[in-house]
């Protein structure tokens, strides 16, 4: 049942004046439930709770927290029909994708779980007192990874679960014993909360302190910047638009105490592609390419918006059964008129500029809000002097830059802004050969594809999600994967601090078994 309310912890709460309405994209329609955003009070309320968990969520070992992660993955489970049927009103996304979401939430809580449960995670590492060392004695000193505080969360637009109230962003803080203040995302308020009341009945089930979560709806940026601004928040974490992400970076940063803002935002993700992928694999290659280009109507940050070639008639050729590729397929519903607005807008801020030829252009009649897929292509020097074709345009668009050599692909490469990820196609002997622009590709990108498409981003702690500003405010973190934990901690140093005293993952016996670096050197061991 959705109430349209806020959690303040546990509590339900309706004090705000300002009404909204989540909306149908199929239907075109606002749907049925109506949410109350939350005011100063309720902001006010959501922190001071937050705060006060903290003392308490903190002190919680690994293991409990683990099973506060795994109970939160059963409620989501427990929420069943209800939750597909909400997520896929709200987004226009098939019931396939909400399952498919879902079951990537679950598994997301469960590896943060298992992360925890396992324990290595806080790089616990020591170097014993040496109180003879000569000329001076050596202090002890033990250092281990230590929870911010409270976290603040955007939920994401393109991941109504997997990105938002219990996704990757909430786990990895819970999990790293960061009490969590969710804002919710608008156009999914309604599946935001019912996945808030899994978290909520998840706490009190495995005995959490109230205020380790709470959910605020909201419209507008006002209850999102007073989040940030508010001194008890220690760290936010953000998935969404450039200009949405650094106006956060810069609230973050203007503050007295500034915080971390972990803002995952744009990218075109380059696709460069060697001679060889055009000549002996080129149609299996663009058959592919539509497909990644018109997946989830283009709806995901790693969706290839550019894709680099040297001209020749094998490119042609490649461009051609793309073109022909991606008419075939039809044109899918987006999540909501302002994405399509959007998207309509950057399409023809990019179509319309004066060196461009339309490759592929879906003009038929549609219903409302359906992505309709372009194609263009420029050559490479109007590419390099033209930097609003850089831009991405948020749905299933792609331009194909046709470079003169292999020299003025290398310079379009090291003239683009970061991004998430970058994809070479050839074969290894071009790794070899192409060996600059492969390193250029690098310097840019957070992961480096070879042979594939960059839609679809594995959950596991091999992967790095997040790349050079602006695809990320700082690319030393993902923000997929449990790699995701170390967003929310600082190492702290305890020096001579009595044995009993210590955090267990620091003390002589090593009571919870995990590896840590003693004297520089990985070991279960205990001193
Ligand atoms: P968004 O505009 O960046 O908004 C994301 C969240 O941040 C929303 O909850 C929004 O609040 C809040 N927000 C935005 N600007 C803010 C500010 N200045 N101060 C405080 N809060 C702020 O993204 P969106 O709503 O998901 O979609 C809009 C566009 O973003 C899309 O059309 C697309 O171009 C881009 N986008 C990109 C990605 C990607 O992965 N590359 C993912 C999603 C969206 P309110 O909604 O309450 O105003």
């Amino acid at each position: 049942m959705i109430s349209g309310a806020n959690y303040i912890g546990a509590e339900l709460s309706k004090k705000g004046k300002k009404q909204f309405n989540t909306f149908n994209p199929k239907l075109n329609l606002p749907t049925e439930w109506t949410f109350q955003e939350a005011n100063e009070e309720e902001i006010e309320a959501a922190a001071a709770l937050a705060k006060e968990a903290f003392i308490v969520y903190r002190e919680f070992s690994g293991k409990r927290r683990a099973e506060f992660l795994r109970a939160i993955a059963k409620e989501i489970e427990n929420l069943g029909d209800e939750l597909i049927q909400v997520y896929t009103q709200e987004s226009g996304l098939p019931e396939g994708r909400a399952a498919g979401e879902r079951g990537r939430t679950m598994g997301q809580l469960n590896a943060f779980a298992s992360l925890l449960e396992e324990g290595s995670w806080v790089e616990a590492s020591i170097d014993p007192a040496q109180p003879d060392r000569q000329p001076m004695p050596k202090v002890d000193l033990r250092k281990m990874q230590c929870p911010l505080g409270p976290i603040v969360v955007f939920g994401a637009s393109n991941f109504p679960l997997a990105f938002s109230t219990a996704g990757g962003d909430t786990a990895s803080a819970l999990a790293s014993g960061c009490p969590v203040i969710v804002k919710s995302h608008p156009m999914h308020a309604g599946t935001g909360e019912l996945v808030a009341s899994a978290i909520i009945k998840a706490a009190e089930l495995t005995g959490m302190p109230n205020g380790v979560f709470s959910n605020l709806n909201s419209s507008g940026i006002e209850v999102g910047q007073q989040l940030v601004m508010h001194p008890v928040v220690k760290g936010v974490g953000f998935t969404g638009s450039i200009k949405g992400g650094t106006a956060l970076y810069k609230l973050a940063n203007e503050r007295t105490e500034p915080i971390p803002v972990f803002a995952e935002m744009g990218s075109v993700n380059p696709i460069v592609v060697l001679p060889s992928a055009l000549t002996e694999k080129g149609d299996e290659w663009a058959k592919q390419y539509a497909g990644s280009i018109m997946l989830g109507a283009g709806q995901f940050c790693t969706n290839p918006g550019l894709i680099l070639g040297i001209k020749s008639t094998s490119l042609d050729d490649f461009i051609s059964t793309l073109g022909t590729e991606i008419d075939k397929l039809d044109p899918i519903c987006m999540l909501h008129p302002n994405i399509h607005s959007n998207y309509e807008k950057g399409k023809k801020e990019l179509s319309d500029q004066a060196t461009v030829d339309v490759v592929a252009n879906h003009d038929a009649d549609v219903a409302p809000n359906m992505a309709q897929q372009r194609v263009l292509t420029v050559n490479g020097t109007n590419f390099l002097k033209n930097t609003k074709l850089h831009q991405e345009v948020f749905g299933p668009f792609s331009i194909i830059v046709r470079c003169s050599d292999a020299d003025e692909m290398q310079a379009i490469l090291a003239k683009l802004e970061g991004q998430l990820t970058g994809t070479i196609l050839g074969n290894e002997n071009e790794i070899k050969k192409y060996k600059s622009i492969v390193h250029t590709l690098q310097d840019k990108v957070g992961r480096i594809i070879f042979n594939g498409v960059p839609t679809g981003v594995e959950v596991c702690p091999s992967m790095q999600h997040g790349g050079p500003f602006p695809a990320a405010t700082d690319s030393r973190f993902t923000s997929v994967g449990t790699g995701a934990i170390q967003r929310w901690v600082r190492p702290v140093s305890f020096q001579n601090w009595p044995n009993e005293s210590l955090p267990e993952a620091l003390q002589n016996e090593n009571p919870l078994g995990i590896t840590r670096i003693v004297n520089g050197l990985h070991t279960t061991q205990a001193i």
